[in-house]
């Protein structure tokens, strides 16, 4: 059973097979087909992704200067809005129920200013929840992908 981090319990569920090499998104993809088959396992810090990631630097991540920090409230706003706590052990079409519920408040925290929105757009479920996004930011979508 893959253990998962908070903010990997939502972005993976947009996920089409972009990632920083090919180490990375062939155990991306076999972390995720795993999840989906046995259920995971609520972590906190690095996990099974992680694992492969070129900037994991022993367990802390060195995407950018104060990444890990980020990532840390990431993983815990994640958590808060599914309601979930590490050692948890779930399906994970459990929690793909439970994100078009939060959503908008997910995007609103983070979508806007990630690298990997690029990726995510080309996903149709985030792009079906963007565009059901109640809100302002639902009109602002051709300047989000043209930047
Ligand atoms: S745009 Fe970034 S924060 Fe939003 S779901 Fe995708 S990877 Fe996660």
């Amino acid at each position: 059973m893959p253990r998962l981090r908070g903010h990997h319990l939502v972005c993976l569920h947009f996920f089409k097979g972009e990632g920083y090499n090919e180490e990375f998104v062939e155990n991306l993809t076999r972390v995720i087909r795993s999840a989906q088959d046995r259920g995971i396992e609520v972590h906190c810090g690095a996990d099974d992704i992680c694992a492969k990631c070129p900037y994991l630097n022993h367990t802390r991540c060195q995407y950018r200067e104060d990444a890990d920090k980020g990532i840390g409230e990431m993983d815990r706003t994640a958590l808060d809005l599914l309601k979930l706590s590490r050692g948890v052990k779930i399906r994970w079409a459990e929690i793909g129920e439970r994100i078009p519920e939060i959503f908008p408040a997910w995007r609103q925290a983070y979508c806007n200013s990630c690298s990997w929105r690029w990726a995510c757009e080309g996903n149709d479920l985030y792009r079906r929840l963007r565009d059901t996004c109640p809100g302002p930011h639902r009109n602002r979508r051709k300047r989000d992908v043209t930047g």
